[in-house]
């Protein structure tokens, strides 16, 4: 096995950067440390630890410019993409530090019992399997809510982007934030993945990635009896109204199918728009992409490279094969951008069957689904095994309650999309996943009840 794994920038193809190769016997060591630290951890007030993840979050802010060049470096997206997602981990660690000390507990008389006690206890070592498309939110997202209630966290980035996280996670040690409390193991998923999964004593595992590997990190972790939460893939509808504000939804519609070259999880996927509208929309979203700039993230740009050549591959293949078979009609893009980097130009499909999307593009690929009746958007939007996020875009009370009771997901947005704020519970249902990212709801995923009953 190769000791080192090169970090590849995607929109030019250079090295820029070597991660280690960790092996199962790092990720021995890494449990080791954190079984040293873990009493003390564990008992350190709520408010120092609150201070450390403070302080964090303000080395971060005051290192957003070269974190997020880096990030773009490593990951491929523009600038301002990758700033926003740096100063959004900053601001995550902040909502944590606000949680440390409101850990909820109960206590009360159970007459004819005693006295209870209910006290909330972290679970341990816990471990943050993270992907490519958001690595730095998605590592404060894990790493935040399980420190905050005194884990310990092994924190495993793709090795496709690595580097930022490891800077941060420097950040956070400078901050205060004890070694041996937070660790990142690099490397492969087969290696470093599969030895954190099936390693007995770490007690978490919260994995964000795609629905295959999910499946197989739930399969290898159910010997050990772990808790999991899975954040696996979304192909989130976009559902338009004909009442709806039109020239917001197309603003908004291009905005979250194109941010991270499509790369995100609860992208606008699937943009269903009533027939009446469906042109028109469409019309409008051409008028915005054809002023989209791609290129190098690190310059002035409105998308950049998708991470790594088998995703740009992936895209490529599953658009040629819709227009194959005739699923969809081509407005713009639909090709590679030739020249070094994974560059695929922003793609608009119109007239799009729905069974020919069923699977999620994860990549800059619009596919605009016309329909005639609401209780048919929703029969379209939840026709997928998917359940992750949807909105709903429409003037009318009526049908955005409709919708938001109606659609099978973990999050339903009204005239908005993709907005995560850390107080939000956050994944999805049925092969999305299960467990729930942010808000309180993480503070439980990461601690356990125990019970005091006082005679
Ligand atoms: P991936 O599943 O290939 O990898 C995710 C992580 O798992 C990486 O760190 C990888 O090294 C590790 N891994 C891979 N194989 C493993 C194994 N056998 N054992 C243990 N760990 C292993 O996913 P990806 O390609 O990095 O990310 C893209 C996918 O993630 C998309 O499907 C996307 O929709 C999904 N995603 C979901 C969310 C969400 O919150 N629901 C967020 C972001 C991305």
């Amino acid at each position: 096995m190769q000791p080192f794994l090169n970090v590849v920038n995607p929109a030019t193809n250079d090295i820029i950067g070597t991660i280690e190769n960790s092996t199962a016997e790092d990720v021995q060591n890494a449990v080791n440390a954190a079984n040293l630290i873990l009493p003390k951890w564990e008992r350190t007030q709520a408010s120092k630890r609150a201070v450390m993840l403070v302080n964090a979050a303000s080395l971060i802010r005051t290192r957003a410019a070269d974190l997020a060049a880096l990030l773009t470096t490593e990951q491929g997206k523009p600038l301002t993409e990758a700033r926003d997602e740096v100063l959004g981990a900053a601001h995550v660690f902040e909502y944590y530090a606000s949680v440390c000390g409101s850990i909820p507990g109960d206590a009360r008389m159970l007459p004819g019992y005693g006295y209870l006690n209910v006290i909330r206890k972290p679970l341990g070592i816990c471990a943050a399997i993270i992907p490519w498309n958001m690595p730095v939110l998605i590592f404060a997202w894990k790493a935040g809510a399980a420190l905050s209630c005194g884990n310990a966290v092994i924190a495993k980035p793709s090795k496709t982007a690595s580097l930022t996280i490891q800077k941060i996670a420097d950040l956070m040690h400078v901050a205060g934030i004890p070694n041996e409390a937070l660790q990142i193991v690099t490397g492969t998923g087969d290696e470093a993945g599969s030895a954190l999964i099936e390693h007995p004593e770490i007690r978490h595992i919260s994995f964000t990635g795609s629905i295959t590997t999910g499946k197989s990190v739930s399969m290898r972790a159910a010997p050990y009896l772990k808790k999991l939460t899975l954040e696996l893939g979304g192909n989130d509808s976009f559902i338009v109204t004909k009442s709806a504000d039109l020239d917001a939804a197309v603003k908004g519609a291009v905005k979250h199918r194109f941010y991270n070259c499509g790369q995100v999880c609860t992208s606008a996927k699937r943009i269903l728009v009533e027939d009446s509208v469906a042109e028109a929309f469409t019309h409008k979203a051409q008028v915005l992409l054809d002023k989209y700039v791609v290129g190098n993230g690190l310059e002035k740009v409105n998308m950049g490279p998708l991470n790594n050549p088998e995703q740009l591959t992936l895209v490529e293949s599953t658009v040629a094969a819709i227009l194959e078979h005739g699923d969809a009609e081509l407005v713009s893009g639909g090709k590679r951008i030739l020249g070094p980097g994974n560059f695929y130009a922003p793609t608009l499909l119109k007239n799009v069957s729905p069974f020919a999307v069923s699977e999620e593009i994860f990549g800059p690929v619009m596919s605009v689904i016309p329909f005639n009746t609401a209780d048919e958007a929703l029969d379209i939007a939840n026709s997928t095994p998917y359940g992750l996020g949807s909105s709903i875009w429409t003037s009318e009370i009526e049908m955005a309650r409709k919708f938001a009771e109606g659609l099978e997901c973990g999050v339903v947005w009204v005239n908005k999309h993709l907005i995560l704020p850390p107080e939000m519970p956050f994944g999805g249902v049925r092969s999305s996943g299960f467990g729930r990212e942010n808000g309180m709801d993480f503070v439980y995923e990461y601690t356990e009840p125990k019970s005091i009953l006082f005679g």
